[in-house]
């Protein structure tokens, strides 16, 4: 931890280093707040193992995630925010000042909390997919695709996420072959066209996995497959599987403390980025199940930046 950094109140003290949570800093720091930001474990968040942006504004011809994240961070360092590097381990938010433990080791007490955890991958949950995980199994094809070429590989998932992978895997793969348990793609409308139009693109319709073996070298061989209408099962050679079926938000942490949807999402007011604590905001892919793009993280990054300031200047801490 940076020494110093930890002493005395903070009034806003950010969780999570995505777009949320560095536009709040950007945001609490123009407001002469000194935001002190932690990092996380994966600092930056899901944009670190995103390649291609193209649809965030002001990038005509599209910028990288991890580049994206760069200049927001350069951006909130020049309006002087305090970064963190580390992981918040539990927090205390049933009195103020609100307490922060940072690796079980010291504690940051804070007027205010933005809260800006996001979101991580979702499983299938399969014994043989947690035992296989980094031996063929991946939840991330841009961190992972690279060591599939001329390999054969499926993903699993309808969703952008899953379009997204399958496409960035035909830069490597020999083949990539798309499972989705419906007959419809969720995904977007472009995404869809790129993949069905894509030759090297596969798809698998009605069918789920449910079981992945490995072969001799221990290293994932082939995938047993379902199909749900029929019931009627196969096996398909496999070198990797990508598993790309949605997200599910970090809230264990607040999860005794803030009240959260049936999903796990924090739930915050309709028209404000405030939770069920006061004092207590939250921003990005931890309170949305619906939007959870990078543009929309940033906007309410911001939005919560400004409530915190407002909150401060009512409490008159400020
Ligand atoms: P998602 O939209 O929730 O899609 C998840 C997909 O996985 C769905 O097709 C779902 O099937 C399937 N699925 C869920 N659980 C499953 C299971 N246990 N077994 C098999 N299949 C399962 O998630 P996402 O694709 O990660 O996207 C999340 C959000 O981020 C969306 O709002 C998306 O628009 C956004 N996003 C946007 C971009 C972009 O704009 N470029 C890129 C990535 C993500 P069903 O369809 O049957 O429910």
């Amino acid at each position: 931890m940076s020494e110093g950094l930890s002493n005395g109140m903070r009034d806003v003290v950010i969780i999570g280093s995505g777009p949320a949570g560095l536009t709040a800093a950007v945001y609490t720091a123009r407001a002469n707040l000194r935001p002190l930001l932690i990092e996380g474990a994966q600092a930056g968040g899901q944009l670190m193992i995103t390649t291609d942006v193209e649809n965030f504004p002001g990038f005509p011809d599209g910028v990288q995630g991890p580049e994206l994240i760069l200049n927001m961070k350069q951006q909130a360092e020049r309006f002087a925010t305090d970064f963190l590097q580390g992981d918040v381990t539990s927090v205390n938010l049933s009195e103020r000042p609100f307490q922060i433990v940072i690796d079980d080791e010291e504690t940051i007490e804070a007027k205010a909390i933005i809260i800006c955890s996001g979101a991580r991958a979702k499983l299938i949950g399969l014994p043989s997919e947690s035992k296989l995980m980094g031996n063929g199994v991946s939840a991330c094809a841009t961190c992972d695709g690279f060591f599939f070429r001329g390999k054969e590989v499926f993903v699993v998932g309808g969703g952008d996420t899953a379009a997204e992978e399958a496409i960035f895997l035909t830069r490597f793969a020999s083949k990539v072959t798309l499972i989705h348990r419906r007959n419809q793609l969720r995904a977007s409308k472009i995404l869809q066209d790129k993949v069905l139009e894509h030759d090297k693109i596969d798809v698998i319709w009605d069918t789920v996995v449910t079981d992945i073996l490995a072969d001799e070298s221990g290293r994932v061989g082939s995938i047993i497959l379902k199909n749900v209408l029929t019931h009627e099962a196969s096996t398909r050679k496999a070198d990797g599987l990508f598993v790309a079926i949605g997200h599910s938000p970090n809230t264990a942490l607040f999860a005794d403390q803030l009240d959260l949807d049936a999903q796990g999402y924090i739930v915050t007011q309709s028209d404000s980025t405030k939770t069920s604590i006061p004092g207590v905001f939250a921003a990005g892919d931890v309170q949305d199940p619906s939007y959870r793009q990078a543009i929309t993280a940033a906007g309410t990054g911001c939005m919560a930046a400004i409530d915190a300031e407002r909150f401060l200047e009512e409490e008159g801490q400020n």
